[in-house]
């Protein structure tokens, strides 16, 4: 089995994602596509393996954070042509003192303020060629970006050497499909790209797509969706599961006198009642706020998690398995598709986004699925 000696083992469905890309690319309007959202390392799944089955199956945009995340997604495509070689767009933009690096990986910021503006056409300047660049317009979420008024007098008066090749913003409640603030922001944003008619529009992630072709334009740029999470707060999620977290029990206890389990003696068991300890805890991810509300699953049958979740390791009443099914070394899946990412996320009291991009660097992660 795939993971580490323990038998633990993140597995990452690349066939899963490239599915859930061909799914959103089938719902787009004519002419858009997707800029697939990889920060944070592929929201905790590997930019690397992630990004490079995405670029199999078609997409030749990426975005991610920050520079140092775009100078490793650059590098995992250091043997493709450079024709095919894929746009990697930095949402944070420039940092001051980094357009040189900027440059050397091929990156291209997101723009987000006046100083980052002038700071990029500075170095078109002192390199002597047009740089391109998006730029970032806040609509509404007070986070990065122009304001409209920015933007305007960067349309008016375009520095010299830097071509606007995307113009984007961000939506704040698209995973409300019927907050009134979704309408406000789509009437905000299309005031603004007007001023820059030759770039490329992107204005929403997962959830506003879902939001139908108004929100498309040119770039759709989801993250969540390609990760198997549901990106609206209701509703059906249409996407496959693409990350599983299983591991292998390591002892087990038969219990018949009352006795108490983990840290805090938090739980108590009264009648005869069988633990099964399971090495994964808070320090790979899997939340304390799980501790007594987690689930797993053992060959399909959903067992709780008792007590509270300790740094390595977690408790679960398996007494409804038949002693044969449940044994030192069977399977646990914590996450995956018995037991989904939204049903964690909703379990610990968070959002899917937050379950992946916790889970942690001692699970190894192994890549399964076509693209794999
Ligand atoms: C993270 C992010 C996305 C992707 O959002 P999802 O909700 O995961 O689809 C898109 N755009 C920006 C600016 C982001 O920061």
């Amino acid at each position: 089995m795939a993971g580490d000696r323990t038998g633990t083992a993140l597995l990452v469905d690349l066939a899963a994602i490239v599915a859930n890309y061909n799914l959103i690319c089938a719902g787009l309007a004519a002419g858009a596509k997707c800029m697939a959202v990889v920060k944070a390392d592929a929201y905790g799944l590997g930019a690397g393996p992630v990004a490079q089955a995405l670029w199999r199956a078609g997409c030749r945009q990426f975005a991610v954070a920050t520079i140092d995340e775009g100078m490793s997604l650059r590098a995992a495509f250091e043997d493709v042509p450079l024709e095919a070689t894929p746009e990697i767009f930095v949402l944070h933009g420039l940092y001051p003192g980094t357009a040189e690096d900027f440059a050397a990986a091929w990156l291209t910021p997101m723009l987000n303020t006046p100083a980052q503006v002038g700071e990029w056409a500075r170095f078109a300047e002192s390199v002597g060629r047009p740089l391109g660049a998006g730029v970032h317009i806040d609509t509404g979420m007070t986070r990065l970006g122009l304001s409209p008024a920015e933007a305007r007098d960067l349309a008016e008066r375009p520095p010299r050497g830097v071509t606007v090749q995307v113009v984007m913003s961000h939506l704040a409640c698209a995973d409300e499909v019927g907050h009134a603030k979704n309408a406000e922001q789509l009437v905000a944003f299309r005031a603004v790209r007007g001023h820059f008619p030759a770039a490329r529009a992107s204005f929403a992630n997962s959830a506003g797509t879902l939001l139908g072709p108004d929100y498309h334009f040119e770039l759709v740029r989801p993250g969540i969706a390609l990760y198997g999470g549901n990106p609206l707060v209701s509703g059906v999620n249409k996407f496959r599961q693409v990350a599983q977290l299983k591991a292998k029990i390591v002892q087990l206890h038969r219990v018949d006198t009352p006795r108490s389990v983990g840290y805090g003696a938090a739980h108590s068991i009264t009648g005869p009642a069988r633990i099964a300890t399971v090495p994964v805890g808070y320090a790979d991810g899997y939340l304390r706020s799980l501790s007594r509300r987690g689930i797993a699953s053992i060959n399909g049958v959903r067992v709780p998690v008792v007590g509270r979740v300790s740094m390595d390791l977690i408790t679960l009443d398996v007494s409804r398995l038949a002693e044969r099914d449940c044994a030192v070394g069977t399977e646990v899946e914590l996450l995956g598709n018995t037991v989904t990412l939204d049903e964690v996320a909703a379990s610990a009291g968070t959002i899917p986004y937050e379950i992946l991009t916790r889970l942690g660097p001692r699970l190894r992660r192994s890549y399964i699925g076509e693209a794999a």
